[in-house]
């Protein structure tokens, strides 16, 4: 099959707030933004920002756990929402889900071989001994040992929760996996293994992912491409290296100075860029970054950017860094690695 197996195209999500008797106009949350992008076979595109910037949104709404506002998800071409129910059920299989918090996604009255069959189970009838050869193969898909079967999620280690939810997804053979938050909640040893189980099963399995994290050391880990969001938008999407080589966006570049590197010389966010993330109820005009943004210009408080192509296969939605003319792109205008802290 030629093209992306997953193409997200300007997908927006508001959630409307409680309208208020008699008001004219209901307020509402603008989680996701004319969002874009493409994912391959056996790619894993990370998806990065602060917390409340979109993300889960996301991915809620290509799981169909929410419906987008505007915008399409296609799978192999196929745009998921015109499908009928039969059709429906078999692209479903090819996406599945890895959650934050697997305790909480996870049923504690079942033991891990009933959790691991039951995704199965929905779509065909097993035998028991079909269920435990099911439940033994994919136990050690994850590394985890066939008797574990028995154990309910309350007798496992965070970690070995985490394989569970993995191996649950793996069950139906997707093609894709979300995973949000997927290690966040694992101290980091255990992080790095679960994150190497990820790996390896892209290696085996040519599995693809939509990778999402606040945290950019488990990004630049894990992603082949890595796209920043900031108040429900893409502001710039490079292949992993490039970005962190050389970001692009005043935010990118914000985020990476901040992140908790073993770097004494490195910056705090707080101390790159003044302020909290915007309200997406009512996000700043122009630029949503630009009140925080050490180089906004005018155009910048007017304006929305778009995402411009720069070079190295990477888009940026910067008015400085990546300003679009005649709806061509225009080298970098200021020079990348411009101070961002005036002190
Ligand atoms: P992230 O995962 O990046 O932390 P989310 O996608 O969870 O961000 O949230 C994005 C924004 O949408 C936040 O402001 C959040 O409060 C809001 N939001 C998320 N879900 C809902 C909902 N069901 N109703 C209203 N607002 C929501
Ligand atoms: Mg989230």
């Amino acid at each position: 099959m030629s093209g992306p197996l997953l193409r997200v195209e300007n997908l927006t999500k508001h959630y409307p707030l409680a309208a208020g008797f008699l008001k004219k106009t209901i307020p509402v949350v603008r989680a996701v933004e004319d969002v874009s992008f493409t994912v391959d076979a056996g790619e894993t595109l990370c998806i990065v920002g602060e917390s409340g910037c979109g993300k889960s949104t996301v991915a809620r709404v290509l799981m169909r756990l929410a419906e987008p506002t505007a915008g399409r998800v296609l799978i192999d071409g196929t745009d998921i929402a015109g499908l009928k129910k039969h059709a429906l059920r078999a692209y479903r299989r090819r996406m599945q889900m890895v959650f934050q918090d697997p305790y909480a996604s996870l049923n504690p009255r079942l033991t891990a071989g009933q959790i691991i069959t039951e995704p199965v189970e929905n779509y065909e009838r097993l035998s028991r001994n079909q269920c435990q050869a099911l439940a033994a193969g994919l136990l050690e898909k994850v590394g985890m040992s066939p008797e574990m079967m028995h154990r309910l999620p309350s007798e496992l280690s965070g970690g070995q929760r985490q394989r569970l939810g993995i191996a649950r997804a793996l069950s139906l053979n997707p093609s894709i996996i979300i995973a949000d938050e997927a290690v966040s909640a694992l101290d980091v040893s255990v992080q790095a293994q679960i994150l190497n189980l990820l790996m390896d099963l892209q290696q085996n399995l040519g599995i693809a992912y939509v990778f999402i994290s606040h945290d950019l050391g488990v990004v630049e880990h894990i992603g082949h491409r890595i796209a920043v969001m900031y108040l429900g938008r893409i502001v710039e999407l490079a292949p992993c290296e490039a970005l962190f080589a050389k970001p692009v966006h005043p935010y990118t570049e914000a985020l990476i100075a901040a992140a908790p590197v073993p770097d004494p010389t490195r910056f705090r966010l707080e101390a790159v860029v003044e302020g909290e993330v915007p309200s997406p109820i009512n996000p700043p005009t122009g630029c949503a970054f630009h009140p925080r943004c050490p180089l906004a210009a005018e155009r910048c408080r007017i304006e929305v950017p778009s995402l411009v192509p720069i070079d190295d296969g990477r888009v940026v939605a910067c008015h400085v860094r990546a300003p679009a003319a005649n709806g061509k792109a225009q080298p970098a205008a200021a020079p990348v690695g411009t101070p961002m802290c005036s002190s």
